[in-house]
């Protein structure tokens, strides 16, 4: 039968999640604590006093303005996104063909490999080390000539995070794009946005779903030499963030100040998870620099152990079928009252 569609689009396998009814869902590295009222009647006396029947601006430029301030990157060189997976599928589309090959650093966010396929284009995976640090001399030896390298850090699933000066070496060494997705920077207290400056060929992308406790919003950006930007901006779809999105980003912006402090205990809540997880017989886990923590089950199997926490109503992610991770479960950080059921319940899981 003639294929509809380009083989390499029948051939890939989906980027898929399955909806699995839960009490405590520990599945996808969200902010567990909810906006305050008040903020979100804030946003909706905002869009309601908006016309819904016209388009939002071509050029959001209140927004874009404001998070040029908030990341202290120059507005021209900042495009907005429905989400960073949204401005991850542009940057693909123009950097990657047949041809044009990603270099990518294993274990790692697997929606990059999806849309190198998507696009035919050459996937060269460096594996990390065995304690998953990010091999930074691996990465400059594939990625001398590739088109793009995409990292992200800290790094989903793993929490490894690469220093300024790693991706200093890295661009010192590369031709093409260098992307590093910045999606849980605002719990790694370290981030490339200085190097901006100097360095022409990097692309940060940074989201409002994690840290900013908007992942049902859809808000992202990415920041880039005012240069890159004017090209990349003409594969992006037009009026890709709708006025319900841009309403609310302006005001968790304005409001951020006093948002923020979920971000502290957030972490003090990840190191007590961490110091518990280490202390479990059966477990081994990796440090982390952002709202979640990967582990691993030494003595059941890791989909043993997630049958047997979702039966109790917690949700965490397998994440056995990454590249080096057989063993491997990612649990994101909750509430307390949160992590002390998830504890108990791996406690006699394991
Ligand atoms: N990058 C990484 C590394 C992520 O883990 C995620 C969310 N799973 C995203 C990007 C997607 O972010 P957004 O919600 O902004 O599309």
């Amino acid at each position: 039968m003639r294929t509809l569609l380009r083989p390499e689009i029948e051939r890939i396998s989906e980027y898929t999640l399955k909806e699995r009814p839960c009490r405590i869902k520990l599945n996808q590295n969200e902010n567990p604590f909810e906006l305050p009222a008040g903020i979100k009647e804030e946003v909706l006396r905002r869009v309601a006093a908006q016309r819904w029947s016209r388009y939002p601006a071509f050029i959001p430029g209140a927004q874009i303005e404001q998070v040029a301030r908030f990341t202290g990157w120059k507005a021209d060189g900042v495009l907005l996104g429905n989400g960073s997976n949204d401005l991850l599928q542009v940057l693909f589309t123009c950097a990657v063909c047949p041809g044009r090959g990603v270099v990518l650093s294993q274990p790692t966010f697997t929606l990059y490999r999806l849309l190198a396929e998507t696009l035919g284009a050459e996937v060269t995976d460096v594996p990390m080390t065995g304690s998953f640090a990010f091999d930074v001399e691996g990465i400059i030896a594939a990625a001398r000539r590739a088109a793009m390298v995409v990292l992200c850090s800290p790094n989903n699933p793993t929490g490894s995070q690469l220093l300024p000066a790693d991706i200093e070496r890295i661009l010192a060494s590369t031709e093409g794009l260098v992307v590093v997705d910045e999606a849980y920077v605002h719990f790694a207290g370290s981030t490339v946005v200085p190097l901006l400056e100097k360095h022409e060929r990097l692309v940060v992308l940074q989201t409002f779903s994690k840290a900013m406790g908007a992942a049902g919003l859809r808000f992202g950006y990415a920041l880039m030499s005012p240069s890159l930007a004017r090209h990349v901006a003409k594969a992006k779809l037009p009026y890709a963030v709708n006025i319900f999105t841009l309403t609310a980003a302006e005001v968790f912006m304005e409001k951020w100040e006093s948002l923020k402090s979920w971000i502290g205990v957030i972490l003090d809540e990840r190191e007590k998870l961490f110091r518990a997880l280490a202390g479990l017989e059966g477990v081994r886990v990796h440090p982390s620099h952002a709202n979640f923590l990967l582990f691993e089950t030494l003595r059941r199997s890791p989909s043993d152990v997630f049958t047997a926490l979702l039966g109790k109503g917690i949700l965490i992610r397998d994440v056995s079928r990454y590249p080096m991770l057989a063993r491997g479960l990612r649990v994101s950080v909750g509430t307390p009252e949160e992590n002390s059921e998830f504890l108990d319940a791996l406690r006699e899981a394991v």
